[in-house]
């Protein structure tokens, strides 16, 4: 790809490169925006097959960062940092991550790291030996699934009163696919509040601790689509909503954790001309970075203090619906317009 095109179509900040002999660091660190506040976002570190597929994915994250921070209103921008893990797995692990400190310090905070695909909070660990601007040490905030979880049911609370008028869950039926750490979360709080559940994974004993201990129906992972429910949560993968699954679809919303639902903006349009409403994946399911980023600004807060803030994303999502309608236009057009309002605010 060409760089600077790149650049200029996704309206980037700035792009810092790391290069280390000793410790075989190879990074990147994207800074879509940090015009409401310090960048934040995951250091991702897998094998790339070459610089370009890095760069493009570094930057393709921060953006997504930089309008999850925008559409929740925090005080930060978007950021994403990318590792290309050595070819050879045997490299000292630590005095890389030590050396990443060092690149994410000489930002002078405008870029804060976290953990992503490939990095634990051990390497946090090793990373916070160097610079303050990370979250997710093992002394620091923990799983932020539960919180994603959360916010997710409280976006569907807002589907559930603007697509149903109804103020509460009680009786509605909700497909999950994907019972992991958000999806088996967001299954326990749902069937708390009186949700009948259909319920997919790949892995067999997750979908048997659901129908066990929520008493959920299961069904095949390529059967989930078509199952006639009022909401289609996807908690697994990107793209799911796509060609072969839109007309298999039996349900009245879309709300889930997954990230990069529509695998592209048309599919986007064509569920508003279905009437099937879509709550966009970044704006709820932006729990997850609530948490991170008010553990940031505010270290005393507790797990309580965070859940009424991630408790927000039921009105974020209804500003969404409600402008939607309004415009006339589809939600995750209008989330992108709300963002991009926020961020280039002159
Ligand atoms: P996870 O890996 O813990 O869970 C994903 C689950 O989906 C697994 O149980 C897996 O077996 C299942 N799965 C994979 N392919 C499947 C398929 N084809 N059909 C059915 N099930 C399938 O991940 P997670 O942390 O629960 O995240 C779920 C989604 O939410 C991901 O897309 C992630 O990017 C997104 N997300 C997560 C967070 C968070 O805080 N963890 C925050 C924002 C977004």
């Amino acid at each position: 790809m060409d760089l600077f095109q790149t650049l200029q179509q996704l309206r980037f900040g700035e792009v810092h490169v790391a290069h280390d002999e000793r410790t075989g660091l190879r990074a990147i660190v994207a800074l879509h925006s940090t015009r409401l506040g310090p960048a934040i976002g995951g250091c991702r570190a897998i094998h790339y097959p070459d610089s370009g597929a890095a760069l493009h994915d570094a930057v393709r994250l921060a953006r997504g960062m930089s309008y999850k921070a925008a559409i929740c209103n925090l005080p930060h921008g978007g950021g994403k940092a990318v590792i290309m893990l050595p070819q050879d797995d045997d490299f000292d692990r630590q005095a890389l991550f030590h050396h990443f400190g060092k690149f994410v310090d000489s930002l002078g905070g405008r870029y804060i790291t976290a953990e992503d695909s490939g990095t634990s909070p051990a390497d946090m660990d090793v990373i916070g030996a160097t610079t303050p601007h990370v979250l997710g040490t093992s002394v620091g905030g923990g799983d932020p699934s539960p919180f994603t979880a959360f916010g997710v049911r409280r976006g569907i609370e807002a589907v559930a009163a603007f697509q149903f008028e109804r103020s509460d869950l009680d009786g509605l039926h909700v497909a999950i696919q994907g019972l992991g750490s958000v999806g088996f979360n967001l299954a326990r709080e749902l069937h708390d509040l009186g949700c009948s559940l259909t319920v997919t994974d790949i892995r067999p004993e997750n979908v048997q601790r659901a129908v066990e201990s929520l008493g959920a129906t299961a069904v095949d992972p390529d059967d989930i689509f078509a199952v006639e429910c009022d909401i289609f949560a996807p908690c697994a993968l990107g793209a799911v909503i796509n060609d072969t699954t839109l007309p298999m679809l039996r349900t009245r919303a879309i709300a889930g954790a997954a990230n990069n639902v529509l695998a592209e903006d048309r599919h986007g349009i064509e569920l508003f001309r279905k009437g099937i409403l879509y709550a966009p994946d970044y704006a709820i399911n932006a729990g997850g970075l609530i948490k991170v980023a008010c553990e940031f600004i505010d270290t005393d807060a507790d797990a309580n203090d965070i859940r009424s803030r991630v408790a927000a994303v039921h009105d974020i999502m209804t500003g969404i619906f409600e402008r939607a309608r309004r415009e006339d236009v589809p939600t995750h057009i209008v989330a992108d317009r709300i963002a991009e309002e926020r961020i280039y605010a002159d």
